[in-house]
Formats: structure tokens, C-alpha cells, sequence
């Protein structure tokens, strides 16, 4: 027999099973869309912030629960893990995070939010998922679901991990932190999804290597000597101080970086002082710096120090009036999807899905926590994908419809459901050996 007849004979043989494979996991689908739609809305209208999650990590256990995994909850706060044990083989993790904004929802749909709730600092505050993370909550079930109707299909441990706080960034700390790999088995891989608002809906966004910036936020409080408007030159005015800082520190990036390293560093947040007439004795600022290589970020930070002290200085303050620097705890590393996992993906996704709905991505700024899964001593590789959420009619061409994290910004979820539950169902049997 000629290779060619070989190969043509064994492709006549596996047909059938791949179409069958195909079918099952289609009719698997279809049958849970409709309660997957209506699971999105309801989560859609129930947001708990970052680390209340209370309510939304009960339901992600019974989900789990009903289908026969074995669930442990409070995970380091309200992260839960589900284990489906089905026979020997590799060990996959599937992550969604749970945590909505505070952003009062201006969407003006049918199923918005309408929750107001405190937060952690007991301020009242608006919630939405303007993240999408209840996209990723539906996904996520729909995946375990009909992971379970296809056991016959597969062998070895899904691993489902819900994820307390991703906006805040201790989510992924508190869990490996609490012992995830100890308690629970090792990945051999680990995947998740974030939906995108540049991709539209029915595709799914990839990036071998690094896929999101790291992320440090960082507090500024500027001092001066404060007084009565009327007299300035009694004065050593901080707001003016932080006028000058915000402009200076602008040349960071632009004059003290190497043009090819990407960074950023804005300015979200600027408060001083009370009353028209008042000089204050202090302003505090909020930065988010961003960077892929670890040293940029310190050297960033380094820099806003240097540039702070000087600026004191030359208003006139002493020492121990200089600006305070203070790196948050939110700060999180790079995204870094591991290449070899995620060129082994790409072909199952494009086979599966088609070529044109997979689409290879450019690395964003934007930061996630996800990261952290990947950067323990134990190095289980990982990949993050890019879900296409927007309607095509909605989508410009090479722009972005609605922002995330802004209060306009809603998913075509019957679609970036289907494509969610079946990308993720066809890079778990490939990756358990289906
Ligand atoms: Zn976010
Ligand atoms: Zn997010």
C-alpha cells in the first residue's frame, strides 16, 4: 500500500468518529443554550464586587455540585474548585473569575443592572459585570455541563477553578497562596478566557507569548505647607507641586525608556484640598503603571521617586516633606501564554471553528491576574484566549464597540456563548488526548 492510499484509508476510517465527536458535542451544546442565556442574564443582574463575591461563588459550587464534581470552596476567600475524576490522564484547569465594578450600568438593556451595594470601604457604589466576568461564569459552566456529557469522550481530571477578585488582583495570589497546588492536583495546563470588545462575536483571539501587560498601581500623596488661599507666598502649595509632577512624570516614558520597551503610566485620580480659598496640605494621587518586563516596572516606580524628590526640593520642602510612593498590593505580572501550549491550540480552535473566526492578537496593556497560574515554582503552562463578544452589525471595521470596563459595554451573548463553551470543550479533548 502507497502512503498516500495509507493515509486516505485512515482518514476514511476516522471520519465517523470525528463527526460523531463533532455531532455529540453540537447537540451537547444546543441543548444547554437556553438556560445558559438565561444563567448569563440572572448573573448579569446579581454583581458582587471584588472579594463579595458570597452569593456568586455559592451558585458556581452548586452548578459544579449538580454535575457531579467534587467542590471545595474558600479557596483563600471565595474562590471554589470543582475536580470531575474521570479515569487516568492529564490534569486540566479551566478558570473563570466572578468579581463585577462598580459601574452604574447605562446600557439601557432589558436585563441590566440595577444593584447598588457597599463596597469594601463601605462606600455605596453601583455594580455591573462591565467586565464581562459573568460571560466568563456561563462559559465556564457551559463547559463543565457538557464536559460531563462527553465523559465517554475523555479521560482525566477537569479541574474548574471560580476566582474570587480578579479586578483587585488578589484573586490568583490568595488562591496558590491558600495551597491550590498542594491541595488539589497540579496542571498539566491551565486555560481561560477573557471576553474582548475589539473581536466580534463567534471568534476567539490568540497570542503565543506575552498576551497582557503587568500592572502596578501606584499612590502619590504630595505634601506642602498649606494656608489661606489669599496668601500664596505664605504657602508652599501642593496642588501646584502635583500639577508639575503630572506633567514631569510624562517624560518617563517618552525620554527615559527604551523606545522598543512598551509602558504607560497614567494618572487616574488626583484629590487635594477642600474650598475655593484653602491651600491644602496635601494631594493624593492614584497611577496605574504598565509594562511587560518586570525591570521597566521598577524602574518606572524608581523614576517617580526621583522626579517627586527633586520637585520637592526645588519648592523649598525638606526631606521629610518629599512625596510618598507606595506600590499597591493590586499589582499583578505579565500575561505570558505559554507557546508551546498555545501553538498546539490554535490549529484545534481553526479546524474546529474555522480559520477565519480564530485570529491571532496584538498584545493589549491591559492587565489580569491569570498570569500568577503560571509563574509558581510548579510552571504549569498556561493560555489565555480573547472571546469575541460584539455583534458583527456593532462592530466598526478595525475599531471596538463598547468599552469594557465602561458602563456601555454588553456582550452578544447567544453567540459569544456557543463559541465560548465550544472553543473551550475543543482544546479540553485535545488536551485530554480525545
Ligand atoms: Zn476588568
Ligand atoms: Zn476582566
Amino acid at each position: 500500500m502507497s502512503k498516500s492510499t495509507f493515509i486516505i484509508g485512515l482518514l476514511v476510517l476516522l471520519l465517523p468518529i470525528s463527526i460523531i465527536a463533532q455531532e455529540n458535542m453540537g447537540s451537547s451544546i444546543e441543548r444547554h443554550q437556553d438556560q445558559l442565556q438565561d444563567l448569563y442574564k440572572q448573573l448579569h443582574q446579581a454583581p458582587e464586587l471584588s472579594f463579595m463575591e458570597f452569593n456568586t461563588a455559592k451558585q458556581m459550587a452548586a452548578e459544579l455540585g449538580s454535575l457531579g464534581f467534587e467542590v471545595h470552596e474558600g479557596i483563600g476567600g471565595n474562590t471554589l474548585v470543582g475536580l470531575f475524576r474521570n479515569g487516568d490522564g492529564p490534569v486540566i484547569m479551566v478558570r473563570t473569575d466572578m468579581d463585577a465594578l462598580p459601574v452604574e450600568e447605562k446600557t439601557g438593556l432589558p436585563y441590566a443592572s440595577r444593584v447598588v451595594t457597599s463596597d469594601l470601604e463601605g462606600n455605596r457604589v453601583a455594580a455591573m459585570h462591565a467586565c464581562g466576568h459573568d460571560m466568563h461564569m456561563t462559559v465556564w459552566t457551559g463547559t463543565a455541563r457538557v464536559m460531563v456529557d462527553l465523559k465517554d469522550q475523555w479521560k482525566g481530571t477537569l479541574m474548574m477553578i471560580a476566582q474570587q477578585a480578579e479586578e483587585r488582583s488578589g484573586g490568583a495570589t490568595n488562591a496558590i497562596g491558600a495551597g491550590l497546588y498542594q491541595k488539589f492536583p497540579v496542571p498539566d495546563f491551565a486555560l481561560a478566557y477573557h471576553v474582548s470588545e475589539k473581536l466580534p462575536s463567534g471568534t476567539i483571539g490568540y497570542r503565543s507569548g506575552p498576551i497582557m501587560a503587568g500592572v502596578s498601581s501606584v499612590d502619590i500623596t504630595v505634601f506642602g505647607e498649606g494656608g489661606h488661599g489669599a496668601q500664596p507666598d505664605q504657602t508652599i502649595d501642593p496642588v501646584v507641586l502635583a500639577a508639575r509632577l503630572i506633567l514631569d512624570i510624562q517624560t518617563i516614558v517618552s525620554r527615559e525608556l527604551s523606545p522598543l520597551q512598551p509602558a504607560v503610566v497614567t494618572v487616574g485620580s488626583i484629590h487635594g484640598g477642600t474650598k475655593h480659598n484653602i491651600i491644602p496640605e496635601e494631594v493624593k494621587l492614584q497611577l496605574t503603571i504598565r509594562y511587560y518586563d518586570e525591570a521597566v516596572g521598577a524602574q518606572i516606580i524608581s523614576a517617580l521617586k526621583r522626579i517627586g524628590n527633586g520637585l520637592a526640593a526645588s519648592a523649598g520642602l525638606p526631606p521629610e516633606k518629599y512625596p510618598v510612593v507606595k506600590v499597591q498590593d493590586e499589582s499583578t505580572p505579565p500575561v505570558i501564554n505559554s507557546p508551546g501550549l498555545t501553538d498546539r491550540l490554535v490549529p484545534v480552535l481553526s479546524s474546529g471553528l474555522g480559520k477565519d473566526h480564530v485570529i491571532e492578537m496584538q498584545p493589549l496593556m491591559v492587565g489580569e491576574d491569570f498570569g500568577q497560574y503560571g509563574l509558581t515554582p510548579e510552571q504549569v503552562p498556561i493560555s489565555l484566549m480573547w472571546l469575541g463578544s460584539i455583534h458583527p452589525d456593532k462592530l466598526p471595521s478595525g475599531g471596538a464597540g463598547p468599552g469594557l470596563h465602561t458602563a456601555y459595554y454588553y456582550p452578544d451573548y447567544p453567540a459569544t456563548i456557543r463559541t465560548g463553551v465550544e472553543g473551550m470543550v475543543l482544546m479540553l479533548l485535545d488536551l485530554f488526548g480525545n
